[in-house]
């Protein structure tokens, strides 16, 4: 892993990645593959997959999300920490909530924040259904990031409650990312939320376009999203 970081260093620093930042995702992702021999927490399958599909695009996040200083973030359904961990570990400026319902994720994500001294880092276990509705959470935060979660209006609804109006969701999509925004339209206006930019990429040795979309928080969302748990991806809106 740590050759692989040197090796593609060019690639990191136009994205603000620090030396420090880098040391502190390597032994992340050690960790991450020390936890996983026991626990089920990703699928696993190489250092390359793990660098590219996990570190690398994670880190995409941050050529969207500009210069702004000390925002509040929270990562939706961040499983083994993805995108939010490495996010976090690049801009130590920021505070970024970690949320999954599986709570063994969150165990081993608040001891990995602990053990690196990842002071930014909340790790919450929880449902974002449920988590949106408190008040110490709900239209709370300045960004919201979720990848590999659901379809684009399931993440939608799990997501933009968070925001606080004029906040920026920062979604990681699939090839299709472009069609899907079009296709939730009224999921967003419903919401309160407005499709801004589309931001389009590819890693190597993948064939496929990755798209982060990056949807504005406009408006409150009403009190009626989300709806109760497992509502949004039983029936999308
Ligand atoms: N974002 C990570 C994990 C994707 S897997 C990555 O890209 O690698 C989807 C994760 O979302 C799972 O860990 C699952 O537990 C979590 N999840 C799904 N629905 C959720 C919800 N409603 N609230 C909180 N977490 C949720």
């Amino acid at each position: 892993l740590a050759a692989l970081f040197e090796k593609e260093r060019p690639r990191l620093e136009p994205l603000g990645v620090s030396a420090e930042a880098t040391s502190r995702l390597i032994a992340f992702l050690e960790k991450l593959k020390a936890w996983n021999a026991h626990t089920n927490l990703i699928s696993f399958t190489d250092d390359e997959e793990l660098f590219w599909s996990h570190a690398v695009d994670s880190l995409m996040v941050l050529s969207l999300a500009g210069a702004a200083a000390s925002a509040r973030a929270i990562d939706v359904g961040t499983g083994g920490g993805f995108p939010g961990m490495p996010i976090a570990l690049a801009r130590p400026d920021w505070r970024v909530t970690l949320l999954d319902s599986v709570g063994k994720k969150v165990d081993f994500l608040r001891a990995a924040a602990s053990e690196l001294g990842a002071a930014n880092v909340d790790a919450l276990s929880g449902r974002a259904e449920e988590l949106a509705r408190l008040p110490e959470h709900r239209a709370s935060y300045d960004l919201a990031f979720c990848r590999a979660v659901g379809n684009f209006s399931v993440v939608l609804e799990l997501t933009l409650p968070f925001l606080k109006t004029g906040g920026a969701l920062l979604a990681h999509r699939g090839e299709d990312g472009p069609d899907e925004a079009g296709a939730a339209a009224s999921a967003l206006t419903l919401l309160g939320g407005a499709f801004r930019n589309n931001f389009s990429y590819r890693l190597p040795h993948r064939d496929k376009t990755r798209h982060i979309l990056r949807v504005e928080k406009t408006a409150p969302t009403p009190d009626a999203y989300p709806r109760r748990a497992g509502m949004p991806a039983k029936r999308p809106l």
